[in-house]
């Protein structure tokens, strides 16, 4: 039999999300559960996949497919597609695996022609209804088809507008909205040559080629990458038959969220407009009505709406975002899916649905998406900085958080100014899915119109960007780039501050400071630490660092660069005289320089840490971070060498490296001038000593040696360091326990990680450098090249971000493998950046790490992460 690439909603079910996409395995589970939706049909996602292969052809045989199931819905229905009677319409709607919001196209009213829209108008007796619906189709259909700008449109609306001197499109008389579509047929001839195509069916497959084509569109790409979406999945499009929610004032559309998507409140969070069709709710074009109104206009049904609500929600096990549709009195739900919401809201919604025996805690764990995380530990403005400042407008709290910056009109502006190192502040009347760019650029987002269910809004939250919406008081002028308030005129030169969580506009730069960590978050927090057997720790270099870490939970630091606490001015000059010294007598009186600088920074660390566990790397410098280039710099070290500065203009030449990122750095450093490791060995010795006999803890501190390739190597620098550690601590008569163990991030060390083992106490990858050295890809330069790779889609991911698990993630196993079979229990971590990443961290689960370490703002993360792994593929027993 041959391959299906269309299924009716009735035959289909939730578990077929991969093939029908979302919305399509939603809309069919909705169909088994008996709720009201308009019936329809979905082509599959691997129909899109199949139209890429085929070199953005849809082939015959699915073409004739789509008709067939066209048949069919015109039997379901009783209606005929193009029909003389009874005219069968449709919207056309993307719908991928996961929900992209706003990110690809949709048309509505497809099915409409000269001779149908006069069968509509007959039948509905209602010629305004139907002229509305053709002209929107035309505006649509040529927008997302056939590529002719809707401002285009637009305009020719305003024109008439301007000329029948009425302000609304609502005002428009059917005899207008006729002459409207001649004007837009007409506009649309003179620019593709040819008439607005009438039959239907070809209007259906074009409409259908042009969603599969908008999921390469930029927009697309760009919020696939944000989230963690390959290409490969493709979108699936829904074809479903249309329902009018402007047939007049007892049809309306809105959109629901089964819990409030901003605070996470346990109460029905739903907007809705009478007479008007869904997109008009989520473009933010009209102000929308909060659902209990409803309650007055049409009772009966605003309880049959709370019923359903209340049933996808117990049906779905999670807050469910919902578009509705009354159709002359007529309730339909058109998609459920699950509702994007502020952190806040996620925690609340997830311990609550866990209080309310909704949900287990392993369920709880897996609603939230670890990113999300990150926006709760994100600065709010200063409370006294605040009060300084005049509110000068209020919107909507669309999404919490709090942001300053300059005005800027424009999503490009946006991102312009970004990248010159600006903060602006995105001002819109409202935005659209093209402004995304500028979205993620700007540090907050303030619109003019719009609800909390409109494009900004919905976006905002899901980036967890600051945002506040409809603040109808703003008149922005976006061609002479200036916002006026109250009289007064604000220019991109100006700052203002939003506050997303009051939605309150200030004039003025104002001051932010940390979060406050609570309640909620304390409680699943706790649930990820009971559920996870990953272990997590920090890469901290900074006893300030370490301890914010161990407030966000570190178990311990996985990596201290001590090359990263001579970043100081005032301590990057012993450094470099390091670096430069000719001899080892130049080298040692550098060294004795450092040495206190060291000890006391480690006894700082591990104070911080409170007696957990501390790895300390050795030196690790790639030379081109620390030598000099200044003039000044270069005289005032030839001045302390005693030596001239062209002869340290010489040293410098002679130690400049083609390629510092695979130089003389690491270990390397160790072999050639064992001097080094000595004095960090007796660093880290005399401090855990001294901290243990102070503190009567027992720390067993863990030296590391990085950029090892070869057992040799480790066995050389391994050899200085217990010499050294040895004789401090029989001097002491102390007791004290270290153990020496290597970074495993040079391929050859993956491969002969058996050898390697024998002489380690642990293992921790490097996956920076290990990415770097697989992939042979310079990890400072491969960022101006991998943007190609992601347009030509050979890479989807930035593989410095996200472990590359094909290869990179294989090196990871061989060298796990190999260093177990050798010694069982020797103790595995990662602290590359992919131990913040969350399928990174998924990933180092599965093959059995016994920790991640990651920087401190991302520990919280990374604890999720691992719960969800352990939720997934339980280690526990
Ligand atoms: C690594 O290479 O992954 C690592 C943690 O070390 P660094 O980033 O300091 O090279
Ligand atoms: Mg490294």
């Amino acid at each position: 039999m041959s391959k299906k690439y269309v299924y009716l909603f009735s035959e289909g079910d939730a578990t077929m999300k991969n093939l029908l996409g979302g919305k399509g395995a939603n809309l069919a589970e909705m169909t088994n559960l008996g709720i009201p939706i308009p019936m329809g049909f979905t082509v599959t996602t691997e129909a899109c996949n199949k139209y890429y292969d085929d070199n953005k052809t849809i082939t015959q045989d699915v073409i004739d497919e789509i008709h067939s199931t066209m048949n069919k819905l015109e039997e379901i229905s009783g209606k005929e597609f193009g029909g003389e009677k009874n005219p069968l319409l449709v919207s056309v709607r993307s719908g991928a695996r996961a929900s992209m919001p706003g990110m690809m196209d949709t048309i509505l009213n497809l099915g409409l022609n000269d001779k149908t829209v006069e069968v509509v108008a007959e039948e509905t007796g209602n010629e305004r209804f139907a002229y509305d619906s053709y002209r929107r189709f035309i505006m649509m259909f040529s927008d997302v088809v056939m590529e002719i700008a809707k401002q285009d449109f637009e305009e020719i609306l305003h024109e008439m507008k301007e000329e029948k001197g009425v302000e609304l499109d609502t005002q428009l008389s059917s005899e207008d909205l006729k002459e409207l579509v001649v004007k837009f047929k007409d506009f649309y001839k003179s620019r593709k040559g040819e008439d607005f195509p009438q039959d239907p069916r070809e209007q259906l497959i074009e409409s259908i080629t042009a969603v599969f084509r908008s999921w390469d569109n930029p927009r697309a790409n760009v919020y696939r990458r944000m989230n963690d979406i390959p290409s490969s999945w493709g979108t699936a499009v829904n074809v479903q038959e249309m329902v009018f929610g402007n047939k007049g004032e007892t049809s309306g559309s809105g959109v629901a969220f089964s819990r409030n998507p901003a605070t996470g409140e346990k109460k029905i969070f739903a907007e809705y407009l009478m007479n008007a069709q869904g997109e008009d709710v989520v473009a933010g074009i009209r102000t929308p009505s909060p659902i209990e109104e409803l309650d007055k206009q049409m009772p009966e049904t605003y309880r049959e709406f709370i019923d359903i609500v209340n049933t996808l929600e117990n049906h779905y096990h999670d807050m469910q975002d919902m578009e509705f549709t009354i159709e002359e009195g007529k309730l339909y739900f058109l998609q459920t899916r699950n509702g994007k919401r502020t952190a806040q809201a996620a925690l609340r919604i997830a311990v609550e649905m866990v209080e309310e025996g909704l949900v287990s805690k392993e369920q709880a764990i897996l609603m939230m998406d670890p990113k999300q995380l990150d926006t709760l530990l994100h600065p709010a403005f200063d409370a006294t900085e605040m009060e300084k400042h005049d509110v000068v407008a209020t919107g909507l709290p669309a999404s919490p958080g709090a942001a300053t910056g300059k005005i800027t009109f424009s999503a490009l502006e946006a991102k312009e100014r970004h990248e010159a190192g600006e903060n602006v502040i995105l001002v819109r009347q409202e935005t659209s899915p093209e402004d995304i760019e500028g979205m993620i650029a700007a540090e907050g987002i303030l619109t003019v119109r719009g609800g909390m269910t409109s494009h900004a809004a919905v976006v905002a939250r899901g980036m967890g960007a600051c945002c506040v919406a409809g603040a109808g008081s703003i008149k922005v002028d976006e061609k002479k780039k200036t916002m006026t308030v109250n009289g007064k005129v604000y220019s991109s030169d100006d700052y203002i501050s939003l506050d997303g969580s009051t939605g309150n506009v200030y004039a003025g730069k104002i001051e932010t400071v940390e979060p406050e960590i609570s309640g909620h978050f304390g409680t699943f927090m706790a649930w990820a630490d009971e559920i996870r057997t990953l272990k997590v720790r920090t890469n901290a270099d900074t006893p300030h660092d370490a301890a914010q870490a161990v407030k966000f939970g570190a178990e311990g630091i996985g990596l201290t660069r001590t090359e990263h606490m001579f970043f100081a001015e005032d301590r990057i000059f012993p450094m470099r005289q390091m670096i430069v010294a000719r001899t080892e007598e130049a080298r040692r009186t550098a060294l004795e320089k450092l040495l206190p600088m060291q000890k006391s920074d480690f006894k700082g660390i591990y104070k911080a840490m409170e007696g957990h566990a501390v790895t300390i790397r050795f030196l690790d410098p790639p030379l081109h971070e620390f030598l000099p280039t200044q003039e000044k710099e270069i005289e005032d070290l030839a001045t302390e060498l005693k030596i001239s500065v062209d002869e340290l203009n010489g040293v410098i030449t002679d130690l400049h490296e083609f390629n510092p990122m695979m130089g003389h750095r690491g270990c390397r450093l160790a072999i050639s001038y064992p001097e080094i490791a000595e004095m960090q060995t007796r660093a880290v010795i005399e401090a855990a000593i001294e901290v243990n006999e102070e503190m009567g803890w027992s720390i067993v501190p863990e030296i590391m040696i990085p950029l090892v390739g070869e057992v040799n190597e480790l066995k050389f620098v391994k050899s200085i360091v217990k010499k050294t550690a040895d004789s401090i601590i029989a001097e002491r008569g102390a007791e004290l326990a270290y153990l020496v163990g290597t970074m495993i991030e040079i391929p050859r060390a993956c491969v002969t990680a058996d050898e390697i083992a024998k002489e380690a106490d642990f293992f921790s990858f490097g996956t920076n450098d290990l990415t770097q050295m697989s992939f042979g890809f310079s990890r400072d330069d491969a960022g101006t090249f991998l943007k190609h790779y992601y347009e030509k889609k050979i890479y989807d991911f930035d593989p410095f971000a996200k472990l590359d698990q094909t290869g990179v993630g294989q090196f990871v196993q061989i060298a796990v493998d190999k260093g177990r079979t050798v010694k069982e229990s020797i103790k595995l971590g990662v602290c590359g950046e992919h131990g913040g990443d969350p399928s990174s961290v998924n990933f180092f689960h599965n093959i059995g790490l016994d920790y991640v370490s990651c920087s401190p703002f991302r520990v919280p993360v990374a604890r999720l992460a691992a719960a969800q792994a352990e939720v997934r593929n339980p280690r526990k027993k």
